[in-house]
């Protein structure tokens, strides 16, 4: 995930988690139709193409990425009108040039903080 959000620096990455029992098995970055560093919109083909992928691999999806690349550390106002999928929502964002990430459940407009780990 860091190296794709990084690459795609300045304009926003998103993807998908695949995995199972909420533990992350394979990162599925997504185009950001957008090409925006303030706005993401999975490119459609790429996003159905991605499921696919996920399904073939007997895996679910148990999170959405998307990064912040000129901040804020947590979920806009749009990413929380927006959020469709009852999973994990990671954010990616910089403090001093490094990529850092925080997690979020959001549903029905509130937003929850959850622990992230990484391996
Ligand atoms: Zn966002």
């Amino acid at each position: 995930m860091r190296s794709h959000v990084s690459r795609c620096a300045p304009l926003e990455a998103c993807g998908l988690l695949a995995g199972k029992n909420d533990r992350v098995e394979s990162t599925l970055g997504v185009r950001n139709a957008e090409r925006s560093p303030v706005r993401f919109r999975m490119e459609p083909r790429a996003q159905w193409h991605a499921f696919q992928r996920m399904e073939a691999a007997g895996l679910d999806l148990v999170g959405i990425y998307h990064s912040h690349p000129n901040g804020p550390d947590h979920p806009s106002p749009t990413d929380i009108a927006e959020a469709l999928y009852p999973v994990a929502q990671i954010i990616w964002f910089r403090v001093d040039g490094r990529w850092r990430a925080r997690g979020f459940q959001i549903q029905g407009g509130k937003v929850v903080e959850i622990t992230l780990e990484f391996r």
